[in-house]
């Protein structure tokens, strides 16, 4: 990508066109240094206004391709990132400070979904119903919703934009993708691959920006049919409401406050190691990171205990450093946040048995935080109710099954949850009472390309992965036919 680097504006990909944005730049800094490492189109409302018509101008050809040709460009993309999942992998540790090893992984992951995607719309099919009269024929044909303007955040950078326009190309709609301001270099590089792979220009457009300029002409021009949405709840409630002007089809995959519910009859390594990763990948920057531990008196100090351990072994640094596990918290608002959360913790009585401080690192930005253990959680903590989105663990003793299902659905959110049990009949009485979209039965990573994801209650709307993500890209129309 050009101007990586060199203090050139790297443009935006509206249709054939790289736009260097009428508003100044966006900086993009690795988070782990303050290096500056590119400078980004800041677009204007006009000129992400032109991206939607570019992808509607490619709608009418790529919707009329065989879904056969729409998953071979599909493949491609796939074949490419694979190709340059090393520079890619490189990039995102760059600008979100993700460890190396994470980054790998989460371009695995994202291209699992174009994959995924690609199968799915080999195979996508209407129905023929029986009629109640003779000679009628009833149909339900699937057709795609037209043009999707996306939105995404920065702490997935690749794979939050593969998850929405893998399904979204195979149903045959084109896009309009607008990447968090941290982290536009992963999209614009998914943008341009997409290019590489013989996908028209116009079918997948990356406007860069301010969501007011940017995101503003989402709900206001009449060829956007959709708006799918992975952020936070307190932003997916303002869309949602934008939504409604023009009636759109909205998903959205907002906030988590994950439950981590550890029963004493569980295999305490396989929960504490389960814990260790759910928690501290990503720095904790995860909306299904485990947000609150739930930890059954008899096994508590044990499990503590294991968990402190390994929690020793986390190494914080550079993403880019080999042996780095924890890397920076994305801004400054970011780490302010976990001490603000860690110092109400202490305040209301928290004992923090682990960390609890910022870290000063030889020659990186000061935008680390220890990972921290924290006992004696209660629900007047800030923790115990809002994302705290960093590597802390606040715990929290309970005595019955009951009390665990009761408090860990006290909440708004309803993404993730955990459990951890032997007991087979307790491990199904939990997942059915958990309020959530998503149950890990003695299981801490459970996302995948084939399962369906996404949550309840304001953890939002809709899902994604599975065979399910394809109803949130295609229209049902019946088509009656007399004869
Ligand atoms: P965010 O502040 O809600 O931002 C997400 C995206 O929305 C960014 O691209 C942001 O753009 C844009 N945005 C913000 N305000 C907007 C507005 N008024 N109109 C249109 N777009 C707007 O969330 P974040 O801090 O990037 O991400 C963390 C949140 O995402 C957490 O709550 C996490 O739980 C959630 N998340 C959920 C899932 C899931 O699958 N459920 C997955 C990952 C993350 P700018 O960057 O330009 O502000």
């Amino acid at each position: 990508m050009s101007g990586e680097h060199t203090g050139e504006v790297v443009g935006a990909l509206v249709g054939p066109d790289r736009v260097r944005g009428s508003r100044p730049a966006l900086v993009i800094r690795d988070p782990a240094t303050d290096e500056v490492i590119a400078r980004v189109a800041s677009l204007e409302r006009a000129e992400s206004g032109r991206a939607i018509d570019h992808a509607a101008a490619a709608l009418g050809p790529w919707r009329a391709r065989t879904a056969m040709d729409r998953a071979s460009c599909l493949d491609r993309l796939a074949a490419l990132m694979r190709r340059d999942k090393e520079r890619l992998a490189l990039l995102m540790t760059r600008e979100q400070g993700k460890p190396l090893a994470e980054a790998r992984g989460e371009i695995e992951y994202a291209v699992s979904f174009l994959d995924w995607a690609s199968l799915e719309g080999r195979r996508l099919g209407g129905e023929v119903i029986p009629a109640s009269v003779p000679g009628k024929r009833l149909l339900a044909l699937r057709q795609p919703v037209g043009v999707c303007a996306i939105i995404t955040p920065w702490n997935f950078p690749s794979a939050m934009i593969t998850r929405k326009i893998g399904p979204a190309l195979a149903c045959g709609c084109t896009v309009v993708v607008k990447p968090a301001e941290q982290t536009p270099l992963s999209a614009l590089a998914i943008g341009e691959l997409a290019l590489e792979a013989g996908i028209p220009p116009g079918v997948v457009n990356i406007v860069t920006g301010a969501p007011a300029e940017v995101a503003a002409p989402f709900f206001e021009h009449p060829a956007v049919r959709k708006v799918s949405f992975t952020g936070s709840t307190e932003v997916g409630r303002v869309l949602m409401a934008q939504a409604s002007g023009r009636v759109l089809r909205v998903s959205l995959e907002l906030g988590g406050h994950a439950p981590f519910i550890v029963f004493d009859d569980a295999d305490l390594e396989a929960a504490a190691r389960g814990a260790c990763a759910c928690k501290f990948r990503n720095a904790g920057q995860a909306c299904i990171s485990a947000n609150r531990f739930l930890v059954q008196r008899r096994v508590a100090t044990e499990f503590s205990g294991r968990l402190a351990m390994l929690m020793g072994d986390l190494r914080a640094g550079r993403g880019s450093e080999p042996g780095v596990s924890i890397g920076p918290l994305i801004d400054d608002h970011a780490l302010a946040k976990v001490e603000a959360h860690v110092e109400d913790a202490r305040a209301r009585g928290g004992r923090v048995v682990r960390g609890g401080t910022r870290l000063a690192l030889r020659g990186l930005a000061d935008r680390f935080y220890a990972p921290t253990l924290i006992e004696g959680a209660t629900s007047d903590m800030r923790m115990w109710q809002e994302e705290t989105f960093g590597p802390v663990a606040p715990v929290r003793v309970f005595e019955h099954e009951s009390e665990a299902v009761a408090l860990a659905n006290d909440t708004e959110y309803g993404l993730a949850a955990y459990a951890f049990t032997r007991d087979a009949a307790r491990a199904w009485r939990v997942a059915e009472g958990l309020e959530y979209g998503i149950v890990g039965v003695n299981d801490a990573l459970p996302s995948t390309a084939q399962a369906p994801f996404g949550g309840m209650k304001q953890s939002g709307l809709g899902r994604e992965g599975g065979h399910w993500v394809m109803d949130e890209y295609t229209e049902l129309k019946y088509v009656c036919w007399g004869g």
